[in-house]
């Protein structure tokens, strides 16, 4: 099922998400739902505050459902390693019509459970790494705008404030 995404400013995407404390038939039925909703959007990640559910859960598939293989399910995840720097742009379902560059470290490696509750493993670089990030990044109630410095990050958020007042937003 496709569930509503949240858009910057709703509060539950800027305040921390708590840890998934088991793998219930709920928990597996927001991991399908987050699945759906990122093809459909499309999207290459989603994490679960996006659909306002503050669990720490992301969802990523690069090939956007192209490739069985390409989809990556992260309940309760941790980074293990951080490297690198990578500069590139990028963008948010939940910031939409705005990209910015963003500074990121370029390998990642992250480890946590998958949608069976098996631990696992990924060693990330260039956009899987950023993807990583970006979704990580959400768990913590951090979006890309919040890396931004000074100008760039106001200049953004003043164009959304003038559309949420438009009703545009
Ligand atoms: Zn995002």
């Amino acid at each position: 099922m496709i569930r509503p995404i949240l858009k910057y400013g709703d509060q539950t995407l800027h305040e921390p998400a708590a840890a998934v404390d088991a793998l219930t038939s709920e928990v597996d039925r927001l991991i399908g739902d987050m699945i759906d909703t990122m093809y459909a959007a499309p999207g290459i990640g989603l994490a679960a505050p996006q659909v306002g559910v503050a669990l720490r859960i992301f969802v990523i598939d690069l090939s956007l459902g192209h490739d069985p293989a390409g989809l990556i399910v992260m309940v309760n995840p941790r980074f293990v390693e951080r490297d690198g720097m990578q500069l590139e742009e990028e963008g948010c379902l939940s910031v939409p019509g705005f990209n910015a560059t963003v500074v990121r470290p370029s390998r990642a490696v992250v480890q946590g459970l998958d949608r069976s509750g098996t631990m696992h493993e990924k060693d990330a670089t260039g956009l899987l790494a950023r993807a990583f990030q970006h979704e990580m990044d959400h768990l913590d109630g951090t979006l890309f705008v919040d890396r931004l410095r000074g100008v760039k990050r106001d200049l953004i958020v003043r164009r959304i404030r003038k559309l949420s007042r438009a009703g545009k937003w």
